[in-house]
């Protein structure tokens, strides 16, 4: 089974997506409908979930079994045996300087430090949008917790906030070794902490987090609404910050701009130093491509790197994905990787983005005129045949049309659950074949929505 999904993820997914979080996962066991995937740390299970990467499986499983398999994403630490930690609880409070915990009574999900290696100062490319982050960076990793602090980076999606935060760790851990360095996205920190609640691990939170050197908190703009985590962490930076260690953050867009964030929580973060990072220009763009080409020993021509520049001008991680498309390209033609193979490789992006244009609102908006209902009955929960029929459909088409995971269809669906769509799907999918009038709205509509 896994190697049927892993194959239709390869067709699905960038090379490098592929080789970096598909490869190094690992199927333990499937048992009943739950198939448990080894993932090689946490780091791996925040992009698993942040890129959708559980629910392509779930939508591939789908494909290959017509089965509702879920993929439960465990990682390498949590498989090990739990290990019985025993606390003298006699209430007697004892100090006794020198006294720690053994090691091995770290609760295991705070054992992991995923800093990935790749991200270093060396393979950044500085230019103009992120020449102030990177110096601030610099600056931070060789003297911890004296200039700036807190350090927070803000800047919309795919600039390097988090490739200069590992740089950051990094270095500091390359120039010396015994530092404690703690990475973690925000929600990492609020799922240890929310874990640390539940069972009863609190100590072992807060020293696990306030005992480092360096503590990085990626995407703290998800701490919006969750004020128990803010509260937590509110705790964590004064303890940190008063022992004179590192804090360094990013976020999507500046602190006061968060919604729901505490002013406290504000006005602590203006205490160091706010850098943003905007997007790069032509000439970074296509240094940042010579670098990667250069590294990943390929023959690319100077004309044909600023031709692919000049194409994606969003964010690195999408120019990133334009390059390894002209990759894939390049190695599935065996052409040489030119200016014109690269537009070839390009215009298919383009076109795949032209389909885009049937999406699950737009196929809802149709379905709901067609049958005369409204898009709240559509997305609603009334039972009623003269809604649930068309709701059907509209799920039927959404699968059919759009290439929407079960899940997110669900989602788009007034929040479902994707085996609330697979049942419209083969529900639908049934009808049609003993159902003639079924069929011709279904026609009716695709050809409607087509045009
Ligand atoms: P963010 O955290 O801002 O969303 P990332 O740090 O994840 O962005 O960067 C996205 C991708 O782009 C990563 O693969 C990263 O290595 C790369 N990248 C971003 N900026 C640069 C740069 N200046 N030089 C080299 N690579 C970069
Ligand atoms: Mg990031």
């Amino acid at each position: 089974l896994w190697a049927d999904i892993t194959k239709l993820l390869k067709q699905n997914l960038d090379p490098a997506t592929y080789a970096t979080w598909i490869e190094a996962a690992k199927p333990i066991s499937l048992v009943g409908n739950k198939l448990t995937l080894e993932l090689l740390s946490p780091l791996h299970r925040d992009y698993w979930t942040r890129r959708h990467l559980d629910q392509q499986v779930i939508e591939y499983a789908y494909q290959v079994t017509h089965e509702d398999i879920q993929p439960i994403l465990v990682t390498k630490s949590e498989l090990q045996p739990e290990v019985s930690r025993s606390k003298t609880g006699t209430g007697v409070v004892t100090e006794e300087p020198g006294v720690t915990d053994a090691p091995d009574a770290t609760p295991t999900f705070m054992k992991e430090n995923a800093l990935n290696p790749r991200y270093t100062f060396d393979t950044f490319v500085i230019g103009k949008g992120n020449q102030m982050a990177h110096a601030a960076a610099l600056v931070v990793s060789e003297e911890p917790g004296v200039m700036y602090n807190p350090l927070f980076f803000y800047g919309g999606v795919g600039l390097g906030k988090t490739h200069l935060m590992h740089a950051i760790g990094n270095k500091m851990l390359e120039d010396h070794p015994d530092t404690k360095v703690k990475y973690v996205t925000s929600e990492a920190f609020t799922n240890d902490f929310i874990n640390s609640i539940r069972t009863r691990t609190q100590e072992q939170f807060r020293q696990e987090y306030r005992d480092v050197d360096l503590l990085m908190v990626d995407d703290i703009q998800f701490f919006a609404n969750k004020d128990s985590t803010q509260e937590e962490f509110f705790h964590t930076f004064n303890s940190l910050y008063d022992d004179g260690h590192q804090i360094v953050l990013t976020s999507d867009r500046l602190p006061n701009e968060i919604p729901k964030l505490q002013d406290r929580l504000v006005s602590r973060f203006a205490w160091g130093l706010s850098v943003d990072i905007t997007p790069p220009d032509l000439e970074t763009r296509i240094a940042i491509l010579r670098n990667k080409v250069d590294a990943d020993q390929i023959d690319a021509p100077d004309d044909t790197l600023s031709y692919i520049a000049g194409q994606i001008d969003s964010n690195v991680r999408e120019l990133e994905g334009a390059l390894s498309r002209v990759q894939a390209y390049h190695n599935l033609t065996h052409k040489p990787i030119t200016t014109d193979l690269a537009a070839e490789a390009l215009k298919s992006l383009n076109l795949a983005n032209a389909n885009d244009a049937i999406t699950i609102p737009v196929i809802q908006d149709r379905v709901a005129s067609y049958f005369h209902i409204s898009m709240k009955d559509l997305k609603g929960k009334k039972r009623k045949k003269s809604i649930v029929t068309p709701r059907q459909i509209a799920m039927y088409l959404s699968r059919e049309l759009t290439d929407a995971s079960l899940p997110r269809i669900g989602n788009e669906f007034g929040g479902k659950d994707h085996t609330t769509v697979i049942h419209a799907y083969d529900k639908i999918g049934d009808a049609l074949k003993t159902d003639p009038e079924l069929q011709k709205d279904i026609d009716d509509l695709k050809e409607e929505l087509r045009r």
